[in-house]
């Protein structure tokens, strides 16, 4: 079967369509815009049905395949899967056929792991047919920069440099990516995670720095989106596999990186019933939803779920783009979706820092089961869309909560709900011991681009 070439087209509609090589190095479309697919391959029934007995790379494979088939040879694709896909994906039941999805075993012990271990050696497929080098600039709220640091360290054509906001990041989430060194540098910058977020949007809209090789790796990337997509389909084909069994998923999201994920597997022909969007105390969704007008919030507020302290997602345009919408690279809606239909599809939901405790402690005494705070936003906004759909969503219906980080990511917050540290798992140990490399810099793009052209 030959694959239909799928092009990617920018959500701003001002810059040409590209390949996915293209998009993948680019990062960010000239014009500002996101990338998007402008197709989606689909898994036909009986595909669909054999992934219940597939591994998980076996999985990752066919789906991306199917997405990047063209432009890269099978054999090294199916390598780049088994590669980056060595751990455990536990599926924990709570409670009828209601699940938790731990996507926290990767070498970082976060969900970005499962995206920037496939992007990483995708681009360095890339890079190694050229003669090209490329440097990663990209901003984190803590997860991101130590899943990039891992996933790209000491690949041999490709610098990362990674900004986080200096007081918003864990202890152990700073040791991830200041203790490697080599091709990785880091930067604490004197701001919030939005503002990081801003001097490398501002970087790529440079035209002053266009002759340098920049990318990046935030879910401004689609080539962070797709892999994510992945896990949508593994968990309801271990779960179910069953095409008239229908999932509901619960994402915790800041910059719906990982909604986009299920969103392609959905469009994908993944039997999905729903997906909740659980949020922090940083509604502006939750609320535009409501409302259909958006604002964004600036500051973002600080909440113990650290890694969703979004005013603005980045990847909201590509949502209202795909609902008929348009949104420029201000965050301004240029042209409506249709706000319907993304309520019958997308169930959004606020949940506050007192009851994401409350649900990490009732959680752990029902169960024993525990959860770090974004896995709690998700299963406490599961249980909210549940409740309200009451009769109409059967308690036999298959739902999933994405816990996207490991618990001992947060001792401080976990000891003083819970009483006692959870237990360190094994890539997490061993970091105190070693030497950290960081640079402090002051929120000014000034200061940023001199950085960049130093080191660069
Ligand atoms: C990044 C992150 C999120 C938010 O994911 P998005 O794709 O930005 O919505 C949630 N939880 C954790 C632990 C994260 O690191």
């Amino acid at each position: 079967m030959k694959n239909t070439i799928i092009k990617y087209y920018s959500t701003n509609r001002r810059s040409p369509e590209v390949t996915f090589r293209e998009a993948l190095l680019g990062g960010l479309a000239p014009d500002g815009g996101l990338y998007l697919p402008d197709s989606f391959p689909l898994i036909d029934k009986s595909e669909l049905e054999s992934f219940s007995g597939m591994e998980y790379h076996e999985i990752a494979f066919s789906v991306l395949e199917k997405l990047i088939g063209n432009e890269i040879g099978h054999s090294d694709l199916k390598q780049i899967c088994r590669d980056a896909y060595c751990f455990e994906v536990p599926l924990e039941k709570v409670k009828d056929r209601k699940y938790i999805m731990r996507l926290d075993r990767g070498p970082t012990a976060s969900f970005k792991d499962f995206a920037a271990r496939v992007m990483s050696r995708l681009m360095q497929y890339f890079l190694a047919s050229g003669d090209s080098r490329l440097t990663i600039l990209t901003a984190t709220s803590g997860d991101t920069g130590s899943a990039v640091a891992s996933a790209f360290y000491g690949l041999p054509d490709i610098d990362v440099i990674i900004l986080f906001p200096k007081d918003e990041v864990t202890d152990m989430q700073r040791k991830q990516m200041t203790t490697l060194h080599k091709n990785i540098s880091v930067l604490a910058i004197d701001g919030k995670f939005d503002d990081c977020q801003r001097l490398v949007k501002q970087a790529f809209m440079d035209s002053s720095l266009s002759h340098l090789p920049l990318s990046s790796a935030n879910s401004i990337n689609i080539g962070r989106l797709l892999p994510q997509s992945v896990y949508y389909f593994y968990s309801w084909a271990k779960l179910s596999g069953k095409l008239n069994d229908r999932a509901t998923f619960s994402v915790p999201s800041g910059n719906f990186g990982n909604l986009m994920g299920g969103i392609v597997a959905s469009k994908m022909g993944l039997p999905v019933d729903h997906f909740v969007i659980s949020t922090n105390e940083n509604d502006e969704v939750p609320a535009f939803f409501q409302t259909g007008v958006y604002t964004a919030i600036d500051p973002s507020r600080n909440c113990i779920s650290s890694a969703m302290n979004v005013g603005h997602p980045s990847n909201l345009a590509r949502i209202i783009d795909l609902y008929g919408g348009m949104m420029n690279e201000k965050g301004i809606i240029t042209r409506e979706p249709d706000m319907k239909k993304i309520r019958d599809e997308l169930f959004s939901v606020s949940v506050n820092d007192t009851d994401t405790i409350t649900t990490i402690k009732e959680v752990y005494s029902e169960s024993g089961i525990l959860l770090e705070p974004h896995g709690a936003v998700a299963w406490r906004g599961l249980n909210e869309y549940l409740g309200r759909q009451g009769n109409s969503h059967p308690a036999g219906t298959l739902s999933i909560a994405l816990e996207t980080a490991h618990p001992a990511k947060f001792p401080a917050e976990l000891r003083s709900i819970i009483k006692k540290d959870p237990e360190l798992p094994a890539p997490l140990e061993g970091l105190t011991g070693k030497t950290e490399n960081y640079t402090m810099l002051g929120n000014d793009y000034g200061l940023l681009k001199e950085f960049i052209i130093n080191n660069t």
